[in-house]
């Protein structure tokens, strides 16, 4: 068997299984196995397939058919300028977050803070923390999850990209958190009880439930944020917030809620014209 044909049958059978992005999905895999760049199919599809090849390819396919996403099979995200280990205790980054960073650098540029003091609550893989410590040398960067085992897949993140140092702190939101920060950024749980229940199955079978579920309303962790960041900004910092795409009423509400402690409350949208990031500055 071929290259060419290995990947025509693979296509079929995740075709077959509702797999959306079949082909990609194939060929990302096969790459994995064979541990060489996707290109290479393009430029030899008539090169042969061990039978111990094809074996171990049909096993990570019947994984793929089964729903497990590609980025669980194969431990690497792309995001950002890098690419992630991932598993099963966190999140995989989406494309969507990078909006949060393209934010955060805006605030920083904005606000030319020598030596910024940022806080990434809810690191999970450690993507927001790492891309702004990719971004802003010199920056004291202060990462936070509930989850041990997010903790350690994001310091192992941290080590493989020599990046500024960042100082991972476990607990509950601002629990194990000390001092003032000038931007506090997080991407908490958003997904309500109802949502929840329909999210794909790709995504509720396999993701954290803990770093998508929040309480009843997908809104819990919006509530404790805006009202707690207030105590761990310096003045003029900023609290960034990633969105749920029908949260901006509900988010922007709980802001305005705190106007004694918000000003220029601002939202942002992603490259699909959803609201994806909430901002306010501490007053
Ligand atoms: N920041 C990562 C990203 O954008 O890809 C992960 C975001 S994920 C939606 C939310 C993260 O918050 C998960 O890693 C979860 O373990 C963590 N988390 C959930 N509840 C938390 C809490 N009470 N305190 C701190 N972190 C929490
Ligand atoms: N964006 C994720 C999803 O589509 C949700 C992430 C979150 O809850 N913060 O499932």
């Amino acid at each position: 068997m071929t290259i060419r044909q290995i990947i025509f049958e693979a296509t079929q059978k995740l075709e077959k299984a509702g797999i959306p992005s079949a082909r990609l999905d194939a060929e990302v895999l096969l790459a994995f196995l064979l541990r060489c760049d996707r290109l290479a199919f393009f430029k030899n599809p008539e090169n042969p397939i061990s039978k111990e090849q094809r074996a171990a390819f049909d096993r990570l396919i019947e994984r793929r058919t089964g729903g497990e996403p590609v980025a669980y099979i194969t431990g690497r995200k792309a995001f950002w300028s890098f690419a992630l280990e991932v598993n099963p205790a966190v999140l995989i980054p989406r494309p969507d977050t990078e909006v949060i960073v393209e934010e955060a650098l805006a605030v920083l540029r904005q606000e030319s803070w020598r030596r910024p003091r940022i806080l990434d609550i809810g690191t999970g893989s450690g993507a927001i923390a790492l891309a702004l410590a990719c971004e802003v040398p010199g920056a004291s960067i202060t990462a936070t999850d509930i989850s041990e085992a997010a903790l350690q897949t994001a310091q192992k993140n941290a080590a493989a990209l020599n990046v500024e140092p960042i100082v991972f702190l476990k607990g509950d939101l601002f629990e194990p958190v000390e001092g003032r920060f000038d931007l506090i950024v997080s991407n908490p749980p958003y997904i309500g009880a109802d949502e929840y229940q329909s999210l794909p199955p790709g995504v509720k079978n396999f993701e954290p439930e803990e770093a998508l579920r929040a309480g009843q309303t997908g809104l819990e962790f919006y509530e404790k944020l805006i009202y707690q960041a207030h105590g761990y900004l310096t003045e003029n910092g900023w609290l960034l917030l990633e969105i749920g795409a029908r949260q901006k009423q509900e988010v922007r509400a709980i802001y305005e809620a705190h106007q004694d402690f918000y000003e220029r409350i601002d939202v942002r949208e992603d490259y699909a014209g959803l609201p994806r990031v909430i901002k306010g500055r501490r007053r």
